[in-house]
């Protein structure tokens, strides 16, 4: 594919090679090779630390006025490139286009909600003891942040740490993902085109592991954010813990969507088949334990299964694409894995369970019922297009079933009740609860887990406070 680029590294202001041979790109429609991305090497990791540091001494005394403008500046850019941009993320990750234009567009409003958050970093006055003394809390910039962004949303898992931190007035190394890397290197040259000083913002891709081992442990580094599995989080939260250093983990879920008796099924259906099925069902988020009360249960099956086979599967940048490849072979092999397990188990394919072809990663959207609570899907993290749909008799055991695993991320549920919407909003374990709409990850709402699923917020006020260190000035006047 002679359009997808041949991705760099961003260093001290300039893109250029890695020290270490380049990296393969896949199209996981096809399998073919269609682009290399660079390879940072020990040397290449020195210096973008080097750079961050002196571009958090230059970045630090922009004022937040400043700041904001050159940010809304960038996003701006990613607006006028969302064709280019869409079209790269669809060759590398596999999406329909429509949703990686989506995807690129939100980006740009995410860094615009954060530019306008950098003018509202208001410390505060706190009333003194006595009437000659003024006590203040500002607010500062943690300092140079490593953030470590994954293959699922190549934009919009890495904007939220990059935003956030350039608005708290931080330097950034971003680690971006090594499988889908062109698309993400353009939100680092949207940056950069707005006129970023040279060192504010660098972007690395290389061996995963090797990189956190090298930056976390870092003195320049002052602040870690991850989003990925659970298993890689407990991992680097482990390493940054040792080295004191302040951490945001984005973890895995295994969301629970409830449905009860007296909900609008059809709505629920129509909204849940949406959710479970964008981007592949690679969505961190994604509803993935369908509990629905008795009553509904054969209609909510019957329509969730219908809205499953009405989806079409192809190549993302065919227009009537409605679910994309999935990003990479080892998703393909975690589905069928998870599938014969499920049956193993006693469970029963209503419909899917297979792969599309064997060329590109496809797998038909699959929805499992009868499975028994010991089988893996219904304790692991699926992150791919499986729902499993099991009854549920009363409310108690609904939660009870929601809160069983050690995830907390995101809930959803569908009722038409008052009363159960607000015992919900009580009693459901998780960082997140949509009730009677998909209502997450707007750039103004807190986003994250609690939890396996991590801590910290991406979205919101929230997500600026992981930036900053409050300090305390206590005056005699
Ligand atoms: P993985 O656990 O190897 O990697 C997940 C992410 O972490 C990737 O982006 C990878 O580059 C990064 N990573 C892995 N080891 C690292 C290390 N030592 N230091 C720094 N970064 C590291 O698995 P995978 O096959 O890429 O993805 C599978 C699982 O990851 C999924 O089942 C899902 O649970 C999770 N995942 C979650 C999200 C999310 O949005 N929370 C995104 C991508 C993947």
């Amino acid at each position: 594919m002679s359009d997808y680029p041949q991705t760099q590294l961003h260093i001290g202001g300039i893109w250029r090679d890695g020290s270490k041979e380049r990296i393969s790109i896949v199209n996981p429609a096809s399998d073919a090779i269609i682009g290399t991305v660079a390879n940072a090497g020990r040397d290449d990791l020195d210096e973008a630390l080097a750079t961050a540091a002196t571009g958090f001494t230059v970045w630090s005394q922009f004022s937040a006025f400043e700041r904001a403008k050159l940010l809304h500046s960038a996003a701006q850019f990613l607006r006028d490139r969302v064709e280019k941009i869409a079209r790269m993320m669809t060759l590398e990750q596999g999406k329909p286009v429509a949703e990686s234009r989506s995807e690129t567009l939100a980006a740009a409003d995410t860094i615009d909600w954060f530019a306008e958050e950098a003018r509202r970093a208001y410390g505060r006055v706190v009333p003194a003891r006595s009437l000659n003394v003024r006590q203040i809390v500002i607010k500062e910039p943690v300092g140079p942040v490593a953030a470590f962004s994954p293959w699922n949303f190549p934009l919009n898992q890495a904007v939220r740490k990059v935003a956030a931190g350039l608005a708290a007035g931080c330097s950034v190394i971003l680690k971006g993902p090594e499988e889908t890397p062109a698309s993400c290197a353009e939100l680092v040259r949207a940056f950069a085109d707005a006129g970023l000083p040279a060192g504010v913002l660098n972007l690395v891709y290389g061996v995963p592991a090797d990189i956190s081992n090298h930056l976390i442990p870092h003195p320049i580094i002052r602040k870690i954010s991850f989003t990925g599995s659970t298993a890689v989080g407990k991992q680097l939260a482990a390493l940054a813990g040792a080295h004191m250093k302040r951490v945001t983990m984005e973890l895995g879920g295994h969301a629970p969507a409830i449905v009860f008796d007296d909900a609008d099924v059809d709505l629920a259906v129509r909204i849940l088949a949406g959710a479970k099925f964008r981007n592949a069902g690679q969505v961190c988020v994604a509803p993935t334990r369908f509990l629905i009360q008795e009553k509904v249960y054969a209609k909510f099956l019957d329509g969730f299964v219908k809205a499953a086979e009405a989806i079409t599967v192809g190549n993302g940048l065919d227009d009537d694409v409605t679910m994309g490849p999935l990003a990479n072979g080892r998703r393909v092999e975690a589905m069928e894995e998870l599938t014969a397990d499920a049956v193993a188990c006693g469970g029963k394919i209503a419909t899917g369970g297979e792969r599309i072809g064997n060329q590109g990663y496809f797998y038909r959207p699959t929805v499992l019922s009868d499975v028994p609570l010991g089988a893996r899907v219904l304790n692991e993290e699926p992150f791919g297009p499986i729902a499993v749909v099991s009854p549920f008799s009363t409310y108690e055991a609904a939660i009870e079933e929601a809160n069983r695993l050690p995830y907390g991320l995101a809930a959803y549920a569908y009722t038409t009740s008052a009363k159960t919407s607000a015992a919900l909003g009580r009693d459901v374990q998780s960082g997140m609860l949509s009730i009677n709409h998909h209502g997450l990850a707007l750039p103004e709402l807190p986003f994250g887990g609690i939890k396996d699923s991590g801590y910290g917020s991406e979205g919101g006020t929230e997500a600026m406070d992981n930036f900053f260190n409050s300090k305390l000035i206590t005056e005699s006047i």
